[in-house]
């Protein structure tokens, strides 16, 4: 396969452009404008940030993005799904509530903001990949499907589970249903913590199996009955995660980071498998975890500039080689890491390496490791 190109520019402005008007520079130079928008629903696939953390993207880009393509006469919208965990975003209506305060409102976006996966994380597109090792049927975020363009927006990091947080993260976990994000995180299937349980039923109620069912554990001196799910009749869809109030469901089963990193790697391809894409990354704040934390911790290398491509895989592979060629900054948790790796992924993350989500995207066919720097 051919080398893929990856435009990039640094951070330096001038009186004349600022950085949003840079961007929009970058995707040009990148070919951005050779996608047919005219009246086509556009997905820009952004992570809006745990209320908390303040390494997420400012929405600022996102808004230049949203005019840039109305002005092509696109109709973009602004999206996420909910995610697996208890936090803010497990459900539409909280997390729109994350996003708006985290300045992602329609009025400061300059389009609307569309939860992909509907209220409680079921609204999903079953789809097929037959190519695939891991996944062979996808479930994505019925919004993001249901686009015809699709725009990653991506605040490039370090993170726990996948090495690196790229392009790929953002769109093959990020676009994932509930359902979705279990399948990659774990067996699929979730369990309950009766600590936490109340016995209310809401979760009884929201299976459409029938794999719940209240009744007081054995030896249980109060009587007070708890949530059993029946593993055998669960299909794991994760009805009963959003469901529950007290966050007593839980996904259970853990896959291994590089089983994690493969699986995400055909959601990633799967979403834009056969549509116009286009993709758009910063390194900028790079912390050592997930913008899905209520916390960012310091940076752990400078800020370096803004990247775009065609092709997720390329620019992933480039990204994390750039992070990798950075001197380390002091002040950060790069201080209290032993160096050994010659990847500061791994050297924070030491269980996880980023190269199997580049491995398995490149052999789904979302794109090609190789790429060709071009600075404007
Ligand atoms: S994951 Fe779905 S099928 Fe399984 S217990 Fe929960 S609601 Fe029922
Ligand atoms: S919804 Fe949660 S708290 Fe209520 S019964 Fe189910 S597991 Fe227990």
């Amino acid at each position: 396969m051919e080398s893929s190109k990856v435009y990039w520019t640094d951070f330096r402005t001038t009186f004349n452009e600022n950085l949003m008007q840079k961007m929009i520079r970058l995707a040009k130079s990148a070919g951005i404008e050779t996608i047919d928008f005219d009246g086509k629903f556009t997905a820009i696939k952004m992570h809006f940030g745990e209320p908390g953390n303040l390494a997420y993207l400012r929405p600022n880009y996102a808004r230049a993005l949203a005019d840039f393509i109305t002005g092509l006469g696109g109709r973009p919208f602004l999206t996420d799904c909910n995610t697996l965990y208890p936090g803010l975003r497990k459900n539409a209506l909280d997390h729109l509530d994350a996003a708006f305060m985290n300045g992602f409102g329609p009025l400061s976006a300059g389009c609307h903001v569309i939860i992909g996966d509907g209220l409680k994380g079921t609204d999903e597109t079953l789809v097929d990949f037959p190519e695939g090792e891991y996944v062979k049927q996808a479930k994505i975020g019925h919004a993001v499907m249901d686009a015809d363009v699709f725009i990653s927006l991506t605040h490039f990091k370090l993170h726990e589970g996948t090495g690196y947080g790229g392009a790929i993260k953002n769109i093959g976990m990020g676009c994932g249903s509930r359902a979705g994000k279990m399948e990659q995180h774990n067996a699929g299937k979730p369990d309950v913590d009766r600590s936490k349980c109340i016995g209310c039923g809401a979760c009884v109620r929201a299976c459409g199996q029938n794999a719940v069912t209240l009744k007081v554990p054995d030896g249980a001196a109060d009587g007070k009955k708890k949530a059993f799910i029946d593993q055998d009749v669960c299909v794991g869809c994760g009805r009963c995660i959003g469901a529950c109030p007290k966050d007593a469901t839980h996904p259970c089963g853990s896959n291994t980071n590089e089983v994690l990193c493969r699986k995400m790697a055909e959601y990633a391809a799967a979403v834009v498998k056969g549509r116009p894409q286009f993709h758009i990354s910063f390194i900028v704040d790079v912390s050592p975890y997930c913008d899905c934390y209520a916390m960012n911790d310091a940076p752990v290398i400078q800020d370096v500039g803004i990247f775009a491509s065609f092709d997720a895989v390329a620019l992933d592979q480039a990204c994390a080689d750039i992070v990798n060629k950075q001197p380390y900054l002091h002040g950060s948790i790069m201080d209290e890491c032993k160096h050994t790796h010659n990847d500061w992924s791994m050297d924070v993350h030491p269980t996880t390496d980023w190269n199997a989500q580049l491995e398995q995207a490149e052999k789904a066919g979302m794109g090609t490791r190789k790429y060709e720097l071009v600075k404007i």
